[in-house]
């Protein structure tokens, strides 16, 4: 089938459609991953009573706006993460799409795109995970590893630059973040899944994109943080970690074994202390967000840093 013949507009508006639909499947999936639940079955259902949702209450983005934010079963706010997030899928779709056909548009330019698009809707899926729940689920991380090696021969990057990077980006975070860190203020400073996660990213661009990505992450994590902290005065920690610890803690009180082996081992089973030095602040999201701008804006980003 000759792709080329069909305008590029239209196929434009495809991957789109096809990203907006695939954004829908992300709030289900930032939904129900952490919680340990299927992402497939059972089907849409209403977050506040249990409702199965029809399809047409489902389109993308669009039934936001028409139910203007509320569940058509029991009115309860749907929050506007829902949208947004619908709508982050069509715009990774929409990069996706233009940046992988640059060359043209044929089978190995269209499956660069999808790949593309997995790796860029992964992150955008682990971004929220960890903003609420302070933790990067390894099959994330792992999807976005082996979506970066599936795609190496298409990005002609060659192998032994991906092995350097992901070694390089776990030892980058792992040794002064864990290890040290650990050792001089006795309790580590990042977690291992933003150390597994920037070996992810460096198995897709190398050492050198592992570093960039590190860096910006860190630039743009520590602004957001300040910010944050000038305009709300404390970073909150999420919900969801809050109400955990509260569960493990009477389960731990009623004198459930396993509570108090997780309390022990959870480095988030103590309240943080007060202050900026002590928030509690996810960086995996900055490094997700860092691992998009680099998939979609490198040569931008480094016109930029280095001017000619
Ligand atoms: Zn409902």
């Amino acid at each position: 089938m000759p792709l080329d013949d069909l305008p590029l507009p239209f196929l434009r508006v495809v991957a789109v459609l096809f990203g907006l639909a695939w954004g829908s499947f992300a709030t289900v999936a930032i939904a129900r991953i952490p919680e340990g639940q299927s992402v497939v079955v059972p089907g849409s259902r209403c977050d506040a009573c249990g409702a199965p949702i029809p399809a047409w209450k489902n389109v993308p983005v669009l039934a936001w706006i028409l139910l203007r934010g509320r569940a058509s079963c029991c009115g309860a706010p749907i929050p506007v993460r829902v949208p947004v997030v619908e709508a982050l899928g069509g715009a990774m779709a929409y990069l996706a799409f233009t940046r992988a056909t640059e060359g043209g548009v044929t089978p190995a330019h269209l499956a660069l795109a999808a790949l593309t698009f997995a790796a860029a809707l992964t992150a955008v899926v682990l971004t929220f995970i960890d903003l609420d729940y302070l933790y990067l689920p390894d099959g994330g991380v792992l999807t976005l590893a082996a979506i970066g090696v599936l795609s190496l021969p298409l990005r002609a990057v060659p192998w032994q630059e991906a092995a350097i990077g992901a070694v390089a980006g776990y030892a980058v975070v792992y040794v002064p973040f864990i290890w040290l860190y650990e050792r001089l203020r006795g309790f580590p400073g990042m977690g291992l899944g933003d150390a597994k996660l920037l070996a992810a990213i460096g198995l897709w661009f190398g050492w050198i994109g592992a570093l960039f990505a590190l860096v910006l992450a860190a630039v743009q994590g520590t602004i957001v943080a300040l910010c944050t902290f000038v305009a709300a005065g404390r970073i909150a920690e999420p919900e969801a970690v809050v109400r955990e610890r509260e569960e493990l803690r009477a389960m731990a009180a009623a004198g459930d074994e396993e509570a108090k082996e997780a309390l022990r081992l959870d480095p988030l089973a103590d309240e943080p202390e007060e202050g900026l030095r002590h928030a509690r602040i996810a960086f995996g999201p900055f490094l997700c967000v860092a691992f998009l701008e680099w998939l979609f804006a490198e040569e931008w980003i480094l016109a930029w840093l280095m001017p000619r």
